[in-house]
Order: C-alpha cells, then sequence, then structure tokens
C-alpha cells in the first residue's frame, strides 16, 4: 500500500518536473523571440523617425529653396549657416559714385517674405531673419504709439530701378529723380541689403514722405532699437553732402552686428565711417 502510494506520488512530482522543465525552455524561447521582435520594433521605429527627420530636412531645404529668388545659386550660398559668412560684405558702400558690382546679386541669398498687408518683398537672408527678430522687440516697444513699422520695399533688382527712375522721370521731372531716386547700378535697393519701412498707426499706413517724417517718436524707437540687430540709418539728417540724399527715417541699412552699433555709436555716415567720404 505504501508503495503503490509511493509510486504514483512519485510519478506525478516527475510530470509535474518534466512539464516545468518543458515550461521553462518554452518560456526561455518566447522571451528571446519577444526580445528580439522588440528589438526589430524599435530599429524599425528608429529607422522611420530618422526618415521622417530627412524628409522634413529635406522638405524645409526644398522650402527654403522655393523661396528663393535667384535665378541660379552656387552650392555654398543655399548652404544654411555658410551663407551667412560666406564672404558677402555687409558694409559693401553703393551711392552716387559707387556703383554696384554687377555680379553682387549672384553672390547673395534673395528670400521671399509676406509683409503686414500681404505683399511679396524680397530681402538678402540674413538682413531678413536680423529684421524679423527686430520686429518682435519692437512690438511692445511701439505698442504704447499703437504702431507697427512694416516692410515696404526692399530688394530691387537693376532693372527695376531704371524702370523706377524713367517713370519718375516722367511723371515727377529730372530734378525730383536727381534728388530721391538713383540711377540704376546705384541704389543700396539693388543690394537686398536696404530695408524701406512704413509706419502703421492706429491701423492706417503712413505712405506718403510727408506723413512718415512726422513720426519723430515711432523713428526715435525704431532707430535706437535697430543697431542692436545689425541695422543702421543710412540716409542721416544734414548729411545730404556726403551720402547724396536727404533724411529718410524710413530706410534702414542693414550692415550685421557689431558693426551697426559702432557706426551708430560714432554718429558717422556709411562713408565717413569707411573712409569714402
Ligand atoms: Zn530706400
Amino acid at each position: 500500500m505504501g508503495d503503490a502510494l509511493k509510486r504514483p506520488s512519485n510519478l506525478a512530482w516527475m510530470v509535474v518536473l518534466v512539464a516545468f522543465i518543458a515550461l521553462s525552455v518554452a518560456n526561455v524561447l518566447l522571451l528571446s523571440s519577444c526580445s528580439s521582435e522588440s528589438d526589430e520594433q524599435t530599429e524599425q521605429s528608429q529607422q522611420s523617425t530618422q526618415q521622417q527627420q530627412t524628409s522634413e530636412v529635406q522638405q524645409t531645404e526644398q522650402a527654403s529653396e522655393a523661396t528663393v529668388t535667384q535665378t541660379e545659386q552656387d552650392a555654398t550660398a543655399s548652404n544654411g549657416s555658410a551663407t551667412s559668412n560666406n564672404g558677402i560684405d555687409y558694409l559693401v558702400l553703393v551711392n552716387k559714385t559707387h556703383e554696384l558690382d554687377p555680379n553682387w546679386v549672384n553672390e547673395i541669398e534673395l528670400v521671399e517674405a509676406t509683409n503686414q498687408r500681404g505683399n511679396t518683398v524680397v530681402v538678402e537672408s540674413e538682413a531678413l531673419a536680423a529684421f524679423e527678430q527686430m520686429q518682435e522687440e519692437l512690438a511692445s516697444e511701439l505698442a504704447p504709439l499703437n504702431a507697427t513699422i512694416d516692410l515696404n520695399s526692399c530688394y530691387r533688382s537693376r532693372e527695376k530701378q531704371q524702370e523706377i527712375v524713367d517713370t519718375f522721370t516722367v511723371d515727377y521731372g529730372e530734378d525730383y529723380v536727381e534728388q530721391y531716386v538713383a540711377q540704376a547700378g546705384h541704389s543700396e535697393h539693388e543690394t537686398g541689403l536696404a530695408l524701406d519701412v512704413i509706419p502703421i498707426v492706429d491701423g492706417v499706413e503712413l505712405l506718403t514722405n510727408d506723413e512718415m517724417l512726422a513720426q519723430t517718436e515711432l523713428w526715435d524707437i525704431v532707430h535706437n532699437t535697430m543697431p542692436k540687430y545689425g541695422f543702421i540709418l543710412r540716409y542721416l539728417p544734414d548729411q545730404e553732402a556726403i551720402t547724396g540724399y536727404q533724411y529718410e527715417p524710413w530706410h534702414l541699412r542693414y550692415v550685421g552686428t557689431p558693426a551697426a552699433q559702432k557706426i551708430a555709436d560714432s554718429g558717422l555716415t556709411l562713408e565717413e565711417y569707411l573712409g569714402e567720404a
């Protein structure tokens, strides 16, 4: 009886033991299978994230390329950060006696922006980025005046400048053109670094010279803020003999930092600062 009782008991334990070993082996196999599957999933997910990132970068590049309005760019010019210091002379002097190198336009990166009034303007890429940063600060500084400034005329091609000269000569006469309009090849606007802005006060765009000149408080704020962002006032009051133009508070010129602060602190015209007066 005792044996009879013992044997089944031993058998049962053996069955339990075998079953346990079998389950353990199966379990290990199962775990290792899950583990490798999970690694694969992680890898796939990483790959897919990388692909997504690559595609986002490509999309960004395509988008930024699409905004470039130049017909042809060399490889370095379209290459992001290399653009900011790719040999562009941000202190380039253009006036009635200094003509802009016709090749200039092939060496800079021009980008399009939409101004607050929904118009497309074209600006050199680094100058535009600096202006957009400045606008963030000006938004709060000009808020007490219920005012903003908006980009108006920025980059103009040599051909466009010639059209303006021709039209203004017909409409306003040669004297006016001599006073206010640069000849083709002699306009800072051909550099992509000159930004004409207009004030918008109480929701009203101020477009005439007289309306704009009357905004002295607004210009003080803009002119004090802009050197930090690389902009100078190009046509200073009472310096027509040197710059060739009367005071234009709206014509901002990008020269980069820290040059803009040095020039502003000196109180000199760009011509004097460069020793070209
Ligand atoms: Zn201008």
